[in-house]
């Protein structure tokens, strides 16, 4: 079936997000830098972490549990080591000042680990790679979700975690940087979801359904009141399956965070993360990294291609390209769309404000 598409203008689409945060209670700051995020996200091509995760935030407000405008409380400090706890804080907010603690301690040490637990969720963690390669710092990041499972172990065919992913971010003097980021779920949730939104099946080997036979029916995920949720697939079999348990390990069980266990689910996302940040000059081998950046990359790109390959990619460079296409228009999906636009008639009940529909901005 065809999907229908609303083309939305990028700025008047930011604009909408910052009021929709703005009427809930969200100050100025925690508004724009959720915004910059969602926004962000879309424009990076990760339509499944972008706006369309706005009116899950808006049902953990109206919940009670993702709580506005929180400041983070650094619980250890030891310098190179720091554990920070979120207090259920608007993800896009607390991470971005976590991490800004994080390139601190590395800009005076070398190197930091920050452990990050309680947090709401915190989006594309690209982003926070993209915040540490912004000060020239290396970043690698396991992150753990804490809702309801939705992936099954490699073997099981009931979920028992969530997609766990995992960022690296390495910056490349004179170069653009590099940036792997996926979840460890052969497809992020969020996908699931704007699959099943606009009526299209997934990639096969994503899914399973509720009695473990693989399918590529996104509706699986979405099953009516009551009835059987399927799971979705770790990439790569087993070494999917190792890095999430890995994420899950370091993210949650060593933060103190919220573990992915039955006792611990609610309404909310929540994300834990642990961030390696140190910066590359320490190494004392600055010059001869470019340059053997430089050298492996031209040799990579000088690999015959497969056929019907469309060319050779370096993690990162999707989002880049994906940036120059939606710089001025974001093409929203008109589920996503009504998604949006009950959204914001929630907020206008909960408070008597609301930035009005999207469908509104769509351009002509
Ligand atoms: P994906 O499968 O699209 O993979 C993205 C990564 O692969 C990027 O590093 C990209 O540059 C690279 N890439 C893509 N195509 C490429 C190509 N042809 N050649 C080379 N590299 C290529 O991502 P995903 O698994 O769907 O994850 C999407 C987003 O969801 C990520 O930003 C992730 O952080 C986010 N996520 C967040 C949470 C959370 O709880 N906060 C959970 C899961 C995923």
């Amino acid at each position: 079936m065809e999907t229908e598409y609303m083309q939305i203008p990028t700025a008047a689409l930011h604009q909408w997000v910052v009021e929709l945060f703005l009427a809930i209670g969200s100050e100025q700051r925690e508004a724009q830098l959720t915004a910059d995020h969602l926004i962000g996200a879309n424009l990076a091509g990760h339509d499944s972490h972008g706006v369309g995760m706005a009116p899950r935030y808006v049902l953990s407000w109206k919940a009670g549990e993702l709580q506005l405008n929180q400041r983070v409380a650094i619980e250890q400090d030891s310098g190179t080591m720091l554990t920070v706890d979120a207090r259920c804080g608007m993800g896009q907010a607390v991470t971005q000042e976590a991490m800004a603690l994080a390139i601190e301690r590395a800009q005076a040490h070398g190197v930091c680990i920050m452990g990050l637990k309680n947090t709401h969720h915190l989006g594309r963690v690209g982003h926070w790679a993209e915040q540490a390669i912004a000060a020239g710092m290396v970043s690698v990041h396991f992150v753990s979700v804490c809702s309801m499972p939705i992936v099954a172990p490699h073997g099981g065919r009931e979920a028992r975690f969530s997609t766990n992913p995992f960022s690296v971010g390495i910056p490349v003097p004179g170069r653009p940087p590099v940036l792997l980021d996926f979840a460890t779920s052969a497809i992020a949730l969020g996908k699931v979801r704007v699959a099943h939104n606009k009526k299209i099946p997934v990639p096969p080997g994503s899914l399973l359904d509720s009695e473990g036979r693989p399918t590529r029916d996104p509706g699986v995920m979405f099953p009516p009141d009551g009835g059987a949720r399927g799971a979705m697939l770790p990439f790569a079999g087993h070494k999917g399956f190792a890095l999430a348990m890995v994420c899950e390990l370091l993210a949650a069980a060593l933060t103190g965070g919220r573990a992915s266990l039955p006792a611990n689910m609610t309404q909310g996302v929540w994300n834990n993360m642990l961030a390696v940040v140190f910066d590359p000059q320490r190494m004392g081998t600055a010059d001869l990294f470019s340059e053997e950046v430089q050298a492996y990359v031209d040799w990579v790109r000088s690999a015959p291609l497969a056929q019907d390959s469309d060319g050779i990619l370096l993690p990162g460079e999707p989002e880049r390209r994906s940036r120059l296409a939606r710089a001025e228009l974001i093409p929203v999906d008109a589920g996503t769309v009504a998604q949006l636009d009950a959204a914001a008639a929630t907020v206008m009940e909960q408070t008597g404000r609301s930035p009005g529909p999207v469908s509104a901005l769509q351009r002509e």
